[in-house]
């Protein structure tokens, strides 16, 4: 595999039972790059993020994060293991994920929360990581409510602070699963626009899954249309959202409008 790659899809399956989630799906993603995943419910999309967090095996292909594959041995049942937990912890802290319902930690306050893993899963000493939490909080805009705890504040302020927690172990992936998608309407500005300042960061690679188009389009670098496990077309999101060569793209895109 070519040394400009951070992420690579090669051949993977995924299977529940019977049921074939991800089929043979194959994609390359670029450091820097800024890459959305959209299409109909059940097509894999949250399946391909679970992955590559370690949340889920594959039953078949290869995953490789900075080049290195997270599998490698076939487990008794036909699954594929991690060749070691130390392996799978140093891969897994190149990535971050930003999820659909927050998974805030209840019992501790914004800060906390976000210097938490920083210490205890980095080490980092506590001063530096309060540190850094600050200057994350100042870049999400939730400096004058570190002392809260998550249930006093509000579902826009909530996906920031997961934002900032993701942030906050320096991952050069960040993956983000419909990040606005439990949010009331009123409040999704305020997340899409500390995602799209990210964006605009040149070293991160971003994978969002999203049902904003419209941001999509404002945000990717490319964006790949999910049908049935497989990826049924990509390109820029100029060719994908306004010239789509395939009657399911399109199908879907009217769906959305
Ligand atoms: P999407 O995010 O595109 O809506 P998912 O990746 O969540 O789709 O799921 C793809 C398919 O896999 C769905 O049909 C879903 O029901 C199924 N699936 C996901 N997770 C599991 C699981 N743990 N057990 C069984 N089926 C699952
Ligand atoms: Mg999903």
């Amino acid at each position: 595999m070519s040394e400009n790659v951070i992420i690579e899809f090669d051949k993977v399956v995924k299977r529940f039972g019977k049921y074939t989630v991800l089929d043979e799906l194959s994609f390359k993603i670029q450091p820097g790059e800024k890459v959305t995943i959209i299409g109909p419910s059940g097509s894999g999309k949250s399946t391909v993020l679970r992955i590559l967090m370690t949340l889920e095996t594959i039953n078949g292909g290869v995953v490789y994060v900075d080049g290195k594959p997270l599998w490698h041995e076939k487990a008794a049942d036909g699954s594929l293991r991690p060749a070691s937990e130390a392996h799978l912890r140093q891969l897994r802290t190149m990535l971050g994920m930003v999820f659909q319902q927050f998974n805030l930690f209840p019992h501790m306050t914004v800060l906390r929360n976000i210097t938490e893993a920083p210490v205890q899963v980095l080490g980092l000493p506590k001063a530096e990581a309060r540190q850094r939490a600050e200057e994350l909080l100042e870049l999400v805009g939730l400096t004058d409510q570190m002392h809260k705890y998550p249930h006093q504040l509000s579902g826009g302020q909530q996906q920031r602070v997961g934002i900032a927690r993701a942030l906050a172990m320096r991952p050069k992936v960040l993956l983000f699963d419909e990040p606005t998608s439990a949010l009331d309407p009123e409040l999704v500005g305020e997340v899409l626009r500390v995602i799209r300042r990210l964006a605009e960061e040149h070293d991160l690679t971003m994978l969002l899954v999203t049902h904003e188009m419209r941001f999509a389009r404002e945000i990717s670098d490319r964006v790949m249309f999910f049908d049935q496990g497989r990826i049924c077309e990509q390109g820029t999101p100029e060719q994908l959202f306004s010239s789509p060569t395939k009657e399911r793209t399109r199908e879907f895109l009217r769906s959305t409008l």
